[in-house]
Formats: C-alpha cells, sequence, structure tokens
C-alpha cells in the first residue's frame, strides 16, 4: 500500500466504497487523516466498518470541517448532473479529487523523481498498460501495474527511484486528478465516448489532454483528428512529444507501424524495431497502434532491437481481448468477449481474413451490427445469441449465412461443428459480440469464462 500523508490530521470525506475506495480510505488513514466514509450500499459500508472505517452518513454531514471529497470515478462530477456529495463540495468551497492526485501529491512529497507512466485514450487502454508493464519487467525494472486495469494504484507499493508505476487512467479518473504529472502520459487516441459523462467531445478531449498536458515528456497517437490536434498544440508549446502512428504511412519522427513491422524514426531517418506478425497476442492494426505507443513509452529501452522483439513475443495479452484459446484441428478459437460493441468487433473482424465463424449477440447496443457489413463476406456463418438474436438476424439477411442458437453454449458446438467441416486453411471460432453480456451473463468476464471453458473442453475431447 502507499499511505497517504497529504491530508495527515485533517478531516476528509470520502464517497464510494467500492473498487479502489476502500483502499484509497485505507491509504488516508495510513497516512494520519480521519476519513469519513460514505456508500449508497449497506453491504459495501458494512464491509469498511469490518475493515475498521469510520462510517458516517455523508448526506446528513456539514462539508466545511473536511479538507476535501474524496470521490470514486463512478460517480458524476458534472454530467449529467453533479453527484450529491460533489453538489455538496462545491458549495463548501471544498476540491473535489480522487486516488490518482492522492498518488501525485504523495509522490510529489516521497520521491518526486521516481518514474510513473500513465496511459489514457478512449481504445486500447489496458492493452498498452499491460504491454508497458511486460517490456518494462522484460527489461528487468521494478514495475507497480495497476489504476483502471485493475489493482487500485494505492494499494500499490510507494513512488520510489527505482520502481516505476505503470498506470492506466479512465477520463473520470484524470477530471478527479487536476494536479496529474506523470514522468510520461500516453495517449493513445480519441473517439467520443463517455459524451453522456463529460457533456461534449470537446469536454471530453480536453479530460484526456490533461493527462499529457502536465506529463514530462509525451507519446501521442497521430491517427485521429482530436489526438493530432493535441500533438500539434503541446510540441508548438515546446514539450517533448513522441507521436506514433499505425495509419500505414511513416513518420518522419516518432514510431510508426508499416503492416506488421515497428520502425523508430528521427529526422526522416527510420530504423526498425521490431515485427509483431509473428506474435498473436498482438494481432491487428489497433495492436500495432498499442505496441508503437508501448515501445515509445519506454523509450531507449527499445533500441536493443533483439531485446525488444523477444519481449513482445511472450506478451501473454489480456483475457477476453482476441484471446487464443486454443485449436482444434485447423480451428482457431478465439475469445473477444470484451467487444461490447460494434467498434470493437469490427477490430477482431479486420484481424482475421475470412473463414470466420463468428458467434456474435447479446444486449444489443444502438448501433447493432450494421456498421460492420463490409466485413460480412468474411463471415462464414454467423451463430446468433441473446436478445439481440432477431434483430442481427435482420441484418444479416441475404448477406451472409446465420442461424440463431438462442445460448452462447448451443452457438459453440455449432460453430465448432461448422468450422471442422470447412475446407478453410484456418477458420476462426470467433466470439466477438457486439453486444453487451447482462441479458445472458453478469458481464463479459464470465462470459469469456464460459466460452474458453467450453472451447477448452471440446479441444480436449479432440
Ligand atoms: P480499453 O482499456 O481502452 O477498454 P483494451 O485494451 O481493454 O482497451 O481493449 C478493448 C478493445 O478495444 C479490444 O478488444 C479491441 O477491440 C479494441 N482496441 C484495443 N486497442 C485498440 C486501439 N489502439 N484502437 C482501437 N481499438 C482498440
Amino acid at each position: 500500500m502507499t499511505p497517504v500523508s497529504a491530508f495527515a490530521g485533517r478531516d476528509v470525506a470520502l464517497f464510494g466504497l467500492g473498487g479502489s475506495g476502500l483502499t484509497t480510505a485505507q491509504a488516508l488513514v495510513a497516512g494520519g487523516a480521519r476519513v469519513a466514509c460514505w456508500d449508497d450500499s449497506a453491504a459495501q459500508r458494512d464491509k469498511a466498518a469490518a475493515a475498521g472505517l469510520a462510517i458516517e452518513d455523508l448526506a446528513a454531514a456539514e462539508f466545511s470541517r473536511f479538507a476535501a471529497l474524496i470521490l470514486t470515478p463512478g460517480a458524476p462530477l458534472t454530467h449529467p448532473a453533479p453527484h450529491w456529495s460533489a453538489a455538496k463540495a462545491r458549495a463548501a468551497g471544498i476540491e473535489i479529487i480522487g486516488d490518482i492526485e492522492l498518488f501525485c501529491r504523495e509522490r510529489r512529497a516521497r520521491a518526486p523523481g521516481a518514474p510513473f507512466i500513465a496511459i489514457t485514450g478512449t481504445n486500447g487502454k489496458s492493452t498498452t498498460t499491460a504491454l508497458i508493464a511486460h517490456l518494462l519487467r522484460a527489461f528487468g525494472r521494478d514495475v507497480a501495474l495497476g489504476g483502471n486495469i485493475g489493482t487500485a494504484i494505492l494499494a500499490l507499493p510507494p513512488p520510489a527511484a527505482r520502481r516505476t508505476h505503470v498506470i492506466e487512467c479512465s477520463s473520470f479518473q484524470i477530471d478527479l486528478a487536476p494536479s496529474l504529472d506523470a514522468s510520461v502520459g500516453v495517449l493513445l487516441n480519441l473517439a467520443p465516448d463517455h459524451i453522456d459523462r463529460h457533456g461534449t467531445m470537446e469536454i471530453y478531449a480536453a479530460v484526456k489532454e490533461r493527462l499529457v498536458a502536465m506529463a514530462g515528456r509525451v507519446v501521442i497517437g497521430v491517427d485521429d483528428a482530436h489526438a493530432r490536434a493535441i500533438a500539434a498544440r503541446l510540441a508548438a508549446a515546446g514539450k517533448p512529444v513522441t507521436p506514433i502512428s499505425a495509419a500505414g504511412a511513416p513518420l518522419a519522427d516518432g514510431v510508426f507501424a508499416r503492416g506488421s513491422k515497428l520502425f523508430r524514426a528521427a529526422a526522416g531517418a527510420a530504423r526498425e524495431l521490431a515485427d509483431l506478425s509473428a506474435i498473436a497476442s498482438l494481432r491487428g492494426a489497433h495492436n500495432a497502434q498499442n505496441a508503437c505507443a508501448a515501445i515509445a513509452a519506454i523509450g531507449d529501452l527499445a533500441d536493443d532491437a533483439a531485446a525488444l522483439q523477444a519481449a513482445l513475443a511472450v506478451f501473454p495479452g489480456l483475457p477476453h481481448r482476441m484471446e487464443e484459446v486454443g485449436r482444434l484441428g485447423r480451428a482457431l478459437f478465439i475469445n473477444d468477449s470484451k467487444a461490447t460493441n460494434a467498434d470493437a468487433a469490427e477490430k477482431a473482424l479486420a484481424s482475421f481474413g475470412g473463414d470466420i465463424f463468428w458467434i456474435v449477440g447479446g444486449k444489443r447496443k444502438e448501433e447493432g451490427i450494421e456498421p460492420l457489413r463490409r466485413y460480412f463476406p468474411r463471415i462464414a456463418r454467423a451463430f446468433l445469441i441473446g436478445a439481440a438474436s432477431e434483430d442481427f438476424a435482420a441484418t444479416l439477411e441475404g448477406a451472409a449465412p446465420y442461424e440463431r442458437c438462442g445460448t452462447l453454449d448451443v452457438a459453440l458446438q455449432q460453430a465448432a461443428r461448422a468450422a471442422a467441416a470447412s475446407d478453410a486453411r484456418e477458420p476462426v471460432v470467433l466470439l466477438s459480440p457486439a453486444c453487451a453480456s447482462y441479458d445472458q451473463f453478469p458481464n463479459f468476464e464470465v462470459r469469456g469464462d464460459r466460452f474458453r471453458a467450453l472451447a477448452r473442453a471440446l479441444i480436449a475431447q479432440g
């Protein structure tokens, strides 16, 4: 744990005891603060009380006695309306911050030069964060990996000169971190997302920009207009910016991908650093973008191209993101349960050339699968599951063969059978549902775990 001393001897209010909240409260207490904790859920309050934390009904509390409100990133700060605790804090004129901000303050107080790589973007945050941590470890560094990807930042060991914190930051976490000053800031890409919580695309982009604006060195994807504008603005202001691109064209300066090959360029001279073609965990142009960002983030370490290639080759990837589960005969089984919308499913469909036996469906997103139409010729057969089945059947009608399977279990059986009967060189049984899972599963992880278990059982049977 990283005890937080910034509020030693003072009272703070903390709302939200799920996820990182409990750890944050404990870190503040360990640093000497008096923390009044609250959550709308009685179960969370009971858990915190059992851990020895002080529970106080913040709705009834007088906020002027608090030095700050520590807010969970799950509660709205501004849109669609401020959470009631945020409104009370504003009215009392106290700051509203989150755990990343507390970490930054502790780092400045304790080890200001400690390496701290912060990663954000609309898509690919977790993969890039995990890849940066993986590469640094491969190069022998002590790494603390956490933030939005899993372990709460304050549950990690404290910042220190010889330890690199590699931290995924969501836009909500950045919004609660006004002095976020990473040594390296990574902004992968920007596309409309979470606009309900930020108000407009411009506000969302401005929040994301804060992560790089205050970083010592920055890495920015220049393949979309919003991130490109940020890169230009920061470079003009004199910030050291490493642009990255996986759009296919070379950069004069920065790290870029052409096909599966990754290059670092300086003043127009490019040097090949790695080739992703045989690395199953980094398939697809989107992963080339993630790999470029990771290489740029680790800086000079990546210059040892042979060591870099060896380290990339053993990146295990993250579960549920185009995760290779195994092979049965020529058929390859891929778990992409994290693809909960068409945009994410597109990445998977684009990564496999053809002969896809596609398990798709669940709780439908607004856009459905219409945006994926140009990939329908790659679909050997679609296996429909969940509430979206009728709707997706209508979209696929006449464009790709499909069958209604109801459940994931039936769909996998059918898809495996069809793939086995296919004479394709490498038929792919792909769960990339383009839908939320909530109609049939508690979350996408449980859906992916089920697919993996069923696929492994089939493979074991041979
Ligand atoms: P995040 O943490 O930002 O949600 P993940 O690394 O968990 O991102 O990847 C989630 C999904 O987003 C992947 O399954 C893939 O479909 C897509 N994705 C990953 N990297 C990128 C990228 N660089 N650009 C666009 N989409 C991506």
